[in-house]
């Protein structure tokens, strides 16, 4: 059992003072919940517990029902400079959960309700605790969606989604969700609540939004958010196209934004990829790339995009595969997950890296990275899954199997390392939708360079005692 940070009495005494707060039935220090709590989503964690090694753990979990208890747990964190890590829905891959220092878990799965649908500006307010999937098929049963479905709809939730900038599998139409957020409530960590408006648009100041999207409980815990809503489509459509090769696939998508038509989805595989996840299914030449396709809308809107989107294809070799493929992947999308098919025995581990880059790089991030993963003796597949009119994403998802543990973590980082490295050195940046954690923590400062100052900067103004999620994002690092 590893060191916990805080002694008996001062456990003790803040304890009794959180129970005090949001009442003696949601707070725990018992073992087994402090256990259960000390992982994610992250596959190094989830194969260390695999190996039978302990992860860090928290001192006390609490579990607040409302933004102003919130804003005293922090209160009393602060005054005692007790760590805190929020925790969503604990789905995180990159270890953002992890109490890395002991002190307090902040889980805010209890703040999970909607507070308002505004059907005349098609918004939805909504507590942080709220899973993704609770709220999707909430605001359907009004004749909406929100248009953000990633693949762990099922265990993440709002506050998650919004501390590391996720995305869904129709972000080409949709957008992330920082595009799908007007408003926000946050608190800091000396409890102040702050609250965004929740306009269109507006021209006072930089957007404060922005700076606590993306913080992954390092500048504060988000406790509410104003969401946007669509109408949902008359009418989804789905295509699918094979290439000879990624170079003519990757042509087509850029063609295919460039001819100004936005599919809801865009996703397609390197020949590794595709012979793994489509060839059982589908007669694919080996070699070939498949292209995935969906178009959301009424139905003239749809007509016309998916004839021009075919058209661009073929002329630059696509073969038509019709809506099989794309059926396929639409209807299996979280076949994988739940439950979960990744855990891999021994000591094999595998994890993936989501990159983002513009068109003129993408391809040579592609390369470049593949080839420096695949110099640890990993198997490496891809896809190019959140396209865009200026760019994409590509989620390198590798395997590597070794004799003991500690090759197979010393590999898992050289293929981390190596891997990011060659993403920046050919422009891309490293994350597109997981997020930094503890995965990428040491990377932040060569990703963002000279930006990296500020960031730290502005942790130092909003949280001087360090308080928030330290270790995470590269910030907050404790001697
Ligand atoms: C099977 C699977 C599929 C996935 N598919 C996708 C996908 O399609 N797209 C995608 O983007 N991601 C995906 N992910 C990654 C992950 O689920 C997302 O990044 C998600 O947004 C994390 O949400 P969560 O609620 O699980 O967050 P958590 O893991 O609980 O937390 C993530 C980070 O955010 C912080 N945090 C959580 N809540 C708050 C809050 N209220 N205020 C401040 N900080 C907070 C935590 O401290 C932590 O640093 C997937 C993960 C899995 C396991």
């Amino acid at each position: 059992m590893n060191e916990r940070l805080l002694d008996s009495k001062t456990k003790t005494k803040i304890a009794k003072q959180l129970e005090g707060i949001v009442g003696v039935e949601h707070i725990t220090t018992q073992e087994t919940d402090i256990v259960l709590n000390a992982h994610d989503a992250w596959p190094l964690s989830e194969a260390k517990i695999r190996a039978g090694e302990m992860l860090p753990l928290a001192d006390i979990v609490v579990f607040p029902g409302s933004t102003e208890e919130v804003s005293e747990v922090l209160k009393i964190a602060n005054q005692n400079k007790v760590p805190v890590t929020p925790v969503g829905g604990g789905a995180g891959t990159c270890g953002g959960t992890l109490p890395i220092y002991g002190g307090i878990q902040l889980d805010l799965k209890r703040m999970d309700k909607v507070l308002d649908i505004d059907h005349k500006s098609m918004l939805v307010r909504v507590e942080a605790g709220m899973v993704g999937i609770d709220l999707e098929e909430e605001v359907n049963r009004h004749g909406y969606t929100l248009g953000h479905t990633p693949t762990s709809m099922r265990a993440s939730n709002v506050g998650g989604f919004l501390a590391t900038r996720s995305g869904g599998s129709m972000s080409s139409l949709y957008g992330k969700i920082e595009d799908l957020t007007l408003g926000l409530e946050v608190v800091l960590a000396d409890g102040l609540i702050v609250r965004t408006k929740a306009v269109p648009r507006h021209s006072v100041g930089p957007d404060l939004r922005e700076l606590f999207i993306g913080s992954e409980g390092t500048l504060g815990v988000i406790t509410e958010a104003t969401l946007r809503l669509f109408p949902i489509p008359e009418e989804r459509r789905f295509r699918s196209m094979a290439f000879v090769d990624v170079h003519s696939g990757l042509e087509a998508i850029r063609r295919i934004f460039r001819a100004g038509i936005v599919p809801s989805v865009v996703r397609f595989y390197d020949p590794e990829d595709t012979a793994m996840a489509m060839s059982q299914h589908f007669d694919i030449k080996e070699g070939d790339s498949m292209l995935l396709l969906a178009f959301d809308g009424a139905a003239e809107k749809v007509d016309y995009e998916e004839r021009i989107s075919v058209e661009i294809c073929r002329e630059n070799g696509g073969k038509d595969f019709g809506d099989g493929p794309s059926k396929r992947w639409w209807a299996h999308r979280y076949d994988m997950y739940y439950p979960t098919k990744f855990t891999t025995a021994g000591f094999s581990i595998g994890d993936t890296i989501d990159i983002v880059a513009t068109y003129d790089k993408l391809e040579n991030v592609y390369r470049a990275m593949k080839t420096a993963m695949e110099a640890h003796e990993a198997f490496v597949m891809s896809h190019f899954s959140h396209m865009y009119q200026n760019g994409g994403s590509i989620y390198m998802i590798f395997f590597t199997s070794q004799p003991d543990a500690e090759t197979a973590w010393a590999t898992y980082k050289k293929i981390w390392d190596d891997g990011v490295a060659a993403c920046l050195r050919e422009g891309g940046t490293m994350s597109h939708q997981h997020g930094v954690g503890l995965t990428r923590s040491t990377y932040t400062e060569d990703e963002l360079g000279s930006g990296f100052q500020v960031l730290k900067r502005i942790k130092d103004v909003l949280d001087p005692n360090g308080i928030m999620n330290p270790g995470k994002l590269g910030l907050g690092v404790q001697e």
